[in-house]
């Protein structure tokens, strides 16, 4: 029997069925395997406290001896919990995360063995990291990098089994200095956030000293039997179904949102959020999405490098915790085709160390006048660096997802709202050229008054929207569901950064020619509405009136990545992100090669996939098929039966032979396209090449006839299992 009906009578069978453990309350176990400020100042001495408390609160260095203190502090806490490894845990390019286990165990001279964990093993660790990618920067500079510790993040203890393992966040670096993670240009991107941000709500508020971004973000996902996927090559190896005909019955009812969860997943649910506490993750939320099988969970927002940690972990967690139950989690963007992808929306906004929220509007004049800069401030960052923030989010993963009907389109724009829009158009005529004091005082009443506080309620949703305001935040919505959100929160800072600085400079220059401090902010905000606005919009992102209208008003529309991933590397991000010490042109350079070569391995791996299940999978049950008609032909003829007995085997049978010698020839072709990319040279070249040659011309095609195929084969030869089996079967 093959693998697809193994897993279906398993699944009757309820063999895979796992019990989730007994219930707990989440205060009793929040946290426990994260080494808080609070264990830390049971663990450590004042001074080690100290020194760890300015370094997460103000970036300050922690020297040696204190190092070797707040080390052995977290050791006593971690053998306390049964510990016996620790590694350097980190965000490679790759997307994942990586880790190094060591022990603790060590020998002496004399050949005692000790356990020990000291201040240069918290600090500094040399991965073999020769295999993590690099875009040649190691290879031009020096062969080797390391990772260093980030006291910002807090060390955490992983449970895999009876194994813990003490983790400790950390940032990668070459010998050089170029970062070769996406965890450190985040750190440097709030750097410059905060210092720009600040100076700007110090017009407003001379007591904010600091200034965080936060993010809360929501993931999407899939579920799916083990089983069953393990009869799926193509989810193996690729995260994503590249055949598959779409079942009778998909997500037109809707029935599954907000619908209850089914107890399978449940269970697993419960289990996997468990496992999040525990590490510090404060999950909220969790329902059905749209489609069959897709889910959502989201968590209260954090400051935004903590929540990029513990997205990360969390997809981990998920991971393991699905196994357990013998499910798997699909985190692709686009695990199937005709139904709905998988998002992260990312919801970010600023806060203050006074505890404001720089979106959400204000109680007084004064506070929501702040909000309307941040507002304004953000709107023209994205209106500026549109093409950035594009590039932020592209992966082959989200091409398939990126306006594909149900995802935001490949056009950046902003949503704000009626109401907000009212206020903006507001501004923009009463203020005009000229601006003096009488329209100050009428225009900051107004203001007032035209924004109420609880815009939360106000802001009307739209869905379709990439970068939405939702009332106290904006959403950047297009963000892949396997991404690590650091990149795109990396560009949203940086680009923030830069245009709070712009926007400093021009008021100062207008304080300077004489103008008062609230006129000049007003006239700068309105000229930033001016020159920004044609980002805004309210309608159907979705719809094709769309596409043309963001095509005449010239916003940027860049449908694939190798594409898309050009504005990394043009003038404009190269000095926005060196001016703001976020990335080096090197580093830049060196990121943009490593993203080609993500996209080039995604997309030639999927095109392997697909010619193998041709040949070994799809070929073959059609064939057999094809025998049993023509044996069913042969003894109608044998009997003496009229041709017009045997004629609709016929017209299967020269069906078949159709669509079996279109497969044929489409893979044939498609493996000499692959063969014309691979000796391509230049990355970006091949990039572009598998992209349009590869994928373009024979993606779709040989899946047409694949699908065909399937709806014609005799289900019991079908070895991969079906839409129907793998979205409603658990
Ligand atoms: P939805 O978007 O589904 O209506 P919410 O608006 O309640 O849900 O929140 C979605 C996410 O936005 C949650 O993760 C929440 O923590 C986060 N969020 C709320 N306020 C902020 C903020 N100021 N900064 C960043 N994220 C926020
Ligand atoms: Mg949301």
């Amino acid at each position: 029997m093959s693998l697809r009906f193994d897993a279906i009578k398993g699944l009757s069978n309820g063999q895979n069925d796992v019990k989730a453990s007994g219930q707990v309350k989440i205060t009793a176990i929040f946290g426990e395997n994260v080494f808080t400020l609070k264990t830390a100042r049971e663990y450590l001495s004042d001074e080690g406290y100290k020194s760890l408390l300015a370094s997460i609160r103000g970036g300050k260095k922690i020297d040696r001896t204190v190092a070797n203190q707040i080390a052995a502090g977290i050791r006593q806490w971690a053998d306390g919990k049964g510990v016996t490894h620790y590694t350097h845990w980190f965000q490679p390019l790759t997307g994942t995360t990586a880790e190094k286990h060591d022990s603790f165990f060590t020998l002496k001279g004399d050949g005692t063995a000790i356990e020990e964990f000291d201040g240069a093993a918290l600090i500094q660790q040399e991965p073999d990291a020769s295999s993590f990618p690099s875009g040649g920067i190691r290879a031009t500079f020096e062969a080797r990098g390391y990772t260093a510790w980030d006291p910002s993040s807090p060390a955490f203890i992983m449970e895999i089994g009876a194994g813990k393992t003490l983790c400790i966040p950390t940032i990668f670096v070459s010998y050089t200095g170029e970062t070769l993670d996406y965890k450190a240009p985040l750190l440097k991107s709030l750097e410059a956030l905060n210092k720009s941000a600040v100076e700007v709500a110090n017009y407003f508020d001379k007591n904010v000293q600091k200034i965080t971004a936060t993010l809360g973000w929501e993931q999407e996902y899939f579920v799916i039997d083990e089983a069953l996927a393990n009869a799926r090559p193509d989810l193996l190896l690729s995260g994503r179904t590249v055949f598959g005909h779409a079942p009778a019955k998909g997500q037109q009812l809707e029935d599954h949102y907000f619908g209850s969860i089914p107890e399978r997943i449940y269970a697993f649910m419960r289990d996997f959020e468990n496992e999040s506490y525990k590490l510090g993750i404060p999950l909220r939320t969790r329902h059905n999405e749209v489609a069959p099988a897709q889910f959502e969970c989201a968590p209260i927002f954090e400051e935004v490098s903590v929540a990029v940690d513990h997205n990360l972990l969390l997809m981990d967690v998920m991971d393991r915790v699905a196994r357990r139950h013998k499910l798997r989690v699909l985190l692709h963007e686009k695990p199937f085709a005709g139904i709905n992808g998988s998002g992260k929306h990312n919801n970010w906004s600023m806060a203050t160390d006074t505890g404001v929220n720089l979106l959400a509007p204000g109680k007084t004049p004064k506070t929501n006048f702040m909000f309307l800069t941040f507002f304004v401030n953000t709107i023209k960052a994205v209106h500026d660096y549109a093409d950035i923030m594009r590039a932020s989010i592209a992966s082959a993963g989200n091409d398939h997802r990126l306006g594909a009907n149900e995802a935001p389109p490949a056009i950046i724009s902003v949503f704000i709202g009626q109401y907000l829009n009212k206020v903006l158009q507001d501004i923009k005529e009463r203020v005009g050229d000229k601006f003096d004091e009488q329209d100050e005082a009428i225009l900051k009443l107004d203001l007032h008054r035209s924004i109420p506080e609880l815009l939360l309620d106000n802001t009307d949703r739209n869905r379709t929207s990439p970068f939405a305001f939702t009332g106290n935040k904006f959403e950047f919505r297009a963000v892949g569901s396997t991404a690590n959100c650091a990149n795109a929160m990396t560009i949203l800072n940086c680009v923030m950064a830069e245009t709070l600085k712009q926007f400093k400079k021009e008021v100062d220059s207008l304080i300077e020619k004489g103008e008062k401090k609230e006129i000049a902010i007003m006239h700068v905000i309105r000229e930033y509405i001016v020159s920004a606005e044609k980002v805004l919009f309210e309608g159907d992102g979705y719809s094709e009136e769309w596409q043309k209208e963001a095509e005449r008003r010239g916003l940027p529309n860049v449908k694939t990545t190798p594409l898309a991933l050009d504005a990394l590397v043009t003038e404009k991000a190269k000095h926005l992100f060196e001016s703001n010490n976020v990335l080096s042109h090197v580093e830049l350079e060196a990121r943009h090669e490593i993203e080609l070569e993500k996209y080039i391995k995604k997309v030639q791996i999927e095109a392997r996939i697909m010619g193998e299940l041709c040949t070994s999978h799809i070929l073959p049950a059609a064939i057999n098929y094809q025998n049993v008609l023509l044996e069913n032909i042969r003894g109608l003829k044998e009997i003496g039966l009229e041709e017009s007995a045997f004629s609709n085997q016929l017209l299967i049978v020269k069906k078949i032979a159709e669509h079996i010698e279109k497969v044929s020839s489409l893979v044939t072709k498609m493996i000499e396209a692959r063969k014309v990319c691979n000796v391509m040279e230049n990355t970006r070249d091949k990039a572009i090449g598998y992209c349009t040659e590869v994928k373009e011309k024979y993606f779709d095609d040989i899946r047409y006839h694949v699908d065909k195929l399937e709806l014609l084969v005799d289900d019991k030869f079908w070895m991969l299992p079906k839409y129907r089996e793998l979205l409603f079967l658990r």
